[in-house]
């Protein structure tokens, strides 16, 4: 039957999955820089600067990773809390708390080890929590904000992620995704399709030593809804005053949504 089908293909690419980022942990980072040319650098920060993260919030970054993105905030959330107490903690930002999930426990633990190189290991506002996207370990209306970063794309049931999000936010809280989305610019679009298509894979083959796992990352960029489909399946879930931006032309996208 066609759902027989369908629970295989699911299980399959979560095993799949699961595979891609145990075999990239350890050169994850590295591969971002190369396949971005460092952009995920700038567009993280796009990221952190719509959030707005401020002291004492409740912050949760799903498919967190190596932590790329807590840091930001955590960073963030340091430079604000300065410039205005000259480098005291005030109560407000001792409350604050970023948690980073991730399914894999192989990033996890990549993460904490950045943590720690950046000085944040004794940070007590910083936790590794292992989970599942679709399914979170949080109470409802817990969190003020919640990003996903070049996470949702691998999420077996989109909209279960998205409703979790929902769950887990409180009132006024922010959902942020920044996602590899659809090139729609005339020749722009051919060049990113060779880029993506055969690029892509000579340098996971070449730095990663691993062809096949970039080539699944490029053909998950090509399943994933469009901007305009995202969106509404982001108000579906309930949330609010949608809104997308399209970054390079479309190679990447930042939805934003409120829980009111
Ligand atoms: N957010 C980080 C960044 O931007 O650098 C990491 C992005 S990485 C491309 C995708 C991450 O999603 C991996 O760490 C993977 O383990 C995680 N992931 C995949 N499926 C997940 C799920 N269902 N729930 C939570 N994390 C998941």
């Amino acid at each position: 039957t066609s759902f027989g089908y369908k629970q295989v293909r699911e299980e399959e690419k979560s095993k799949l999955v699961g595979n891609v980022f145990s075999s990239v942990a350890s050169s994850y980072d590295l591969m971002n820089d190369v396949m971005s040319v460092g952009l995920h650098r700038l567009w993280k920060g796009r990221l952190i600067s719509k959030l707005n993260p401020f002291p004492g919030m409740k912050h949760l970054d799903v498919a967190g990773g190596t932590g790329d993105v807590a840091f930001r905030v955590l960073e963030r959330i340091k430079s604000v809390g300065h410039r205005a107490m000259q480098g005291t903690l005030t109560e407000t930002e001792e409350d604050t708390h970023i948690y980073v999930c991730d399914i894999n426990p192989n990033m996890l633990n990549v993460g904490k080890k950045r943590a720690a190189e950046r000085g944040h290991s004794e940070e007590h506002c910083l936790s590794w929590i292992q989970g599942d996207a679709e399914a979170l370990s949080f109470e409802d209306g817990s969190m003020d904000g919640y990003t996903i970063a070049f996470g949702i794309r691998n999420v077996t049931h989109i909209e279960k992620a998205l409703s979790e999000a929902y769950r887990v936010l409180k009132r006024g809280g922010r959902f942020l995704c920044l996602e590899l989305s659809h090139v729609d610019v005339p020749v722009f679009k051919d060049i990113y399709d060779v880029y993506s298509f055969s690029v892509i894979p000579t340098i996971g083959e070449l730095v990663a030593g691993d062809r096949q796992s970039y080539q699944y990352l490029v053909e998950s960029i090509r399943r994933f809804p469009n901007q305009e489909k995202f969106a509404q399946m982001i108000q579906e879930a309930g949330f609010q005053r949608v809104e997308y931006e399209n970054l390079v032309g479309g190679v990447v996208a930042i939805h934003s949504g409120l829980k009111l």
